[in-house]
């Protein structure tokens, strides 16, 4: 049997992290949303004697092929927990950049989870297959429901928003890449490990703009604690953003943990013609909603 999986890239409209998890996890509060930059999963699901996974990938020369990839794990993981015998094949389109911010292996992960989940007809519910995805990754649980959520704790703990009035995003990735490691170590040093608990932004003014459904009130309110840490160091990210804030745009702002930055606009020609000063990195993608079947 065949299923195709789209795995659409998120982009962080609100990133505080405010303190530690007993595992030593950081402890965030952001609002993810769903953009219609996307790869494809397509899977191939046999009953086999024995589980068996392969993995092929189009589009990108520097994703890993085999168990280190996190669309292989995924498949791995979904036949340990339900006990199924499978030979799963999984063609990889990978359009999303890599190492940007923008949850691209996590996205391939859950399309993997949703997509063999329903080739076998269901054997997990959606909570446990959020569950399983936590153990791969906190923006698993995210990716495998999508649309605009309040993702706390260390990514996994969801809670489900309006969606934001209808916008333009212009995404720009520099070619350099950003470890994730590397810039939580260097807001720890920042802030001294997050001791306090506290907020460095207002989650509050930001949910309640969303939930009025104020454009122009929530692109004020949009936040990124790691801009303070990686801007920095990643000059060219730092001067998309100039470049953006000058084309007119409501909002920009870096995304995860970069190097991806982001610029909001409310009409799609603004968002073009911005699009178009920054060069073949940048495109424009809009808010896509949350999916109806996990
Ligand atoms: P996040 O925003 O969740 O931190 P990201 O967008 O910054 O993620 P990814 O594109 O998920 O980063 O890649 C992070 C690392 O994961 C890379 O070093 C990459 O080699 C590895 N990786 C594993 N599987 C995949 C995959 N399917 N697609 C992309 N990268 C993958």
């Amino acid at each position: 049997m065949f299923v195709t999986e789209s795995a659409n890239a998120k982009i962080n409209l609100y990133l505080d992290v405010i303190g530690r998890l007993p595992g030593g996890y950081h402890r965030i509060r952001s609002v993810m949303q769903s953009v219609s930059l996307c790869d494809r999963v397509r899977l191939s699901v046999r009953p086999a004697a024995k589980t068996s996974v392969t993995l092929s990938c189009r589009g990108c020369f520097s994703v890993p092929a085999g168990g280190e990839n996190l669309a292989y794990r995924a498949a791995e993981l979904f036949c340990r927990e339900t006990g199924l015998r499978l030979r799963v094949h999984i063609s990889l389109t990978k359009r999303i950049p890599v190492a940007a911010g923008l949850a691209g292996g996590s996205s391939d992960a859950a399309a993997v989870l949703r997509g063999l989940n329903r080739a076998t007809g269901t054997p997990l519910t959606a909570e446990a297959l959020s569950a399983l995805g936590a153990t791969l990754g906190s923006d698993i649980p995210f990716c495998l429901t999508g649309g605009t959520q309040l993702c706390e704790g260390r990514g996994e703990v969801l809670r489900r928003l309006p969606a934001p009035p209808r916008f333009f995003a212009v995404l720009f990735t520099p070619p350099v890449p950003v470890s994730t490691a590397a810039a939580y170590a260097a807001l720890d040093k920042a802030y001294g490990g997050f001791p306090s608990g506290e907020e460095h932004a207002s989650s509050d003014a930001f949910l309640s703009a969303l939930g009025r459904g104020e454009l122009s009130s929530l692109t004020g309110n949009c936040f990124n604690l790691f801009e303070e840490t990686v801007l920095p160091v990643c000059r060219q990210a730092a001067e998309a953003l100039e470049v953006l804030r000058g084309y007119g745009a409501l909002t920009a702002r870096m995304s995860g943990s970069g190097p991806t930055v982001f610029a909001i606009f409310s009409g799609r020609f603004a968002a073009a013609r911005a699009a178009r000063a920054l060069g073949s990195f940048a495109r424009v993608v809009t808010p896509v909603c949350p999916r109806g079947h996990v």
